[in-house]
């Protein structure tokens, strides 16, 4: 970080803010979780005929993994947290983002005010 001095106190301020809801979070996931439910295939199961009457429902969870696209079935505690961890992680990628706004003020700050052109 440049010297603080020459930071505007605001920008400081947000970031301090950021640092510290950043701070908040437990878990932390990437990817989606689908929620589905199957056919087994079976003529005689009522899931056959009755859309209702479909198994599950299943819990699907689906992210990158080095580069390659991973899905896994989880159980439904398993989702619960899950949910949560992916909207974590999403809220802190909005934070990330917001926190690269203020750096980048931050950092122009540090270089000064660029010089006035005069005009005519
Ligand atoms: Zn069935």
């Amino acid at each position: 970080m440049p010297k603080a001095k020459q930071v505007p106190n605001s920008v400081l301020k947000r970031i301090r803010h950021i640092q510290a809801q950043i701070a908040r979070f437990d878990f932390v996931c990437s990817g989606t979780l689908l929620t589905r439910t199957k056919v087994c295939g079976k003529p005689s199961c009522r899931c056959a005929t009755d859309p209702e009457a479909r198994h599950g429902p299943y819990y699907e969870w689906s992210r990158r993994e080095e580069g390659r696209l991973a899905h896994s079935i989880v159980s439904s505690s398993e989702a619960r947290v899950l949910r949560r961890a992916i909207r974590n992680y999403r809220a802190i990628l909005r934070l990330l983002r917001n926190w690269q706004d203020q750096s980048i003020k931050a950092i122009r700050a540090g270089k000064g005010p660029a010089p006035k052109k005069k005009s005519g």
